[in-house]
């Protein structure tokens, strides 16, 4: 298992029982991304005042940033259920009749991943998001036909890491579009300090911030993190999380101090080396190292872009200079410097 794995993996139960605890479930709880959450507040009350269902909402952007959160926020404060599902899992449109058909007043569905719909799902939900109104065939052979069932209203709300990839149509249904950015680190420092208090963790102030340096600016990423340096500090310390420790175990993770793993390194000198810096296309590097494009696209590239290590041009990825300085390559190997 490398490093981006342990960090990254949320689906092992302990890991879903910290998350249970930790996740905010108020607008209140919720650090960082302030604009969104105002308006989004707004909207929910405004919802309740007038007593309809909130208008459909996407949230896109990177992993782990809080788009789930979100979702189930908006639930909470609305006090309606939610109904979880991802577009990969739903095949066919009875899968998504089943869910529909089930949802009372005012819920919520929310359906991950919303970009990997099938066409004919999301075609179907169209006329459920515009109307509440889907049209469902009975019987087989000869008697089939079609009835329409009229719907509870309710609100879709649609996360996605890929907002390129939805459809025209699909996208134009939401009334409420979002993009959630990467966090400053001291947005996350408050993520780690929540985290901890709940999970009765000590964690020093400077050491906090060395934690939310590495995090990649996602609150996913901070508290995996937070969980993997407490037991460093268990074992070889007295518990607390102070500033050696959390080097010491952040150092053991292979998270460097701009908060880069094992695959971002493995993207920036696989560049280098194999393609002299690039340009060069997605695919040809997601071959190279062995990797899903999309992976490389959603998760690590928008990061790498973001803090400078990366730029993309029409022609294709190129490393910039930020990053040889990083990673201490040498951009002219064997050409005499200013000091020989
Ligand atoms: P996404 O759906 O965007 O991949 P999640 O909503 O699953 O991300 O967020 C991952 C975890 O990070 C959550 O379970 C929660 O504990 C934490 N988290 C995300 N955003 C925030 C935030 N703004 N404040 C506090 N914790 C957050």
């Amino acid at each position: 298992m490398s490093s981006s794995d342990i960090i990254r993996n949320i689906n092992d139960t302990p890991d879903r029982d910290f998350e249970g605890r930790i996740r905010p479930s108020l607008f209140d709880q919720f650090k960082g991304q302030e604009d969104i959450v105002k308006n989004l507040s707004i909207f929910v009350k405004a919802a309740k005042l007038r007593g309809e269902a909130l208008d459909h909402v996407l949230l896109h952007g990177p992993p782990g940033l809080g788009k789930t959160t979100l979702a189930s926020i908006i639930a909470n404060e609305l006090d309606v259920s939610i109904k979880t599902t991802s577009g990969p899992i739903l095949e066919k449109p009875g899968d998504l009749a089943g869910l529909l058909t089930n949802l009372d007043k005012f819920d919520i569905l929310f359906i991950d991943e919303i970009h990997r719909l099938s066409p004919i799902v999301e075609e179907y939900l169209y006329s459920a998001m515009e109307d509440y109104k889907i049209d469902i065939i009975i019987d087989k052979g000869p008697s089939a036909r079609s009835i329409q069932i009229e719907l509870n209203p309710f609100t879709l709300i649609g996360a996605t890491t890929r907002s390129g990839l939805l459809t025209s149509p699909l996208r134009a249904r939401f009334g409420i579009n979002f993009h959630l950015e990467y966090y400053n680190s001291e947005v996350i420092v408050n993520i780690i300090r929540r985290s901890s208090s709940i999970l009765g963790i000590t964690v020093d102030t400077d050491a906090a911030h060395e934690i939310a340096l590495r995090s990649r600016g996602t609150p996913r990423i901070a508290n995996a993190l937070l969980r993997r340096v407490r037991d460093f500090a268990q074992v070889i310390g007295n518990g607390n999380i102070d500033m050696a420790i959390a080097v010491h175990a952040l150092d053991a993770l292979r998270i460097d101090s701009r908060g880069l793993d094992e695959m971002d390194a493995k993207i920036i000198k696989t560049l280098v080396h194999k393609f002299k810096g690039g340009p060069v296309g997605i695919n040809t590097i997601a071959t190279a190292i062995g990797e899903d494009a999309g992976t490389i696209e959603e998760v690590y590239e928008p990061f790498l872009i973001k803090e400078g290590f990366l730029k993309r041009t029409p022609r294709g990825r190129e490393v910039t200079e930020l990053a040889y300085k990083h990673f201490a390559i040498d951009r002219f190997p064997g050409q005499p410097t200013l000091f020989d």
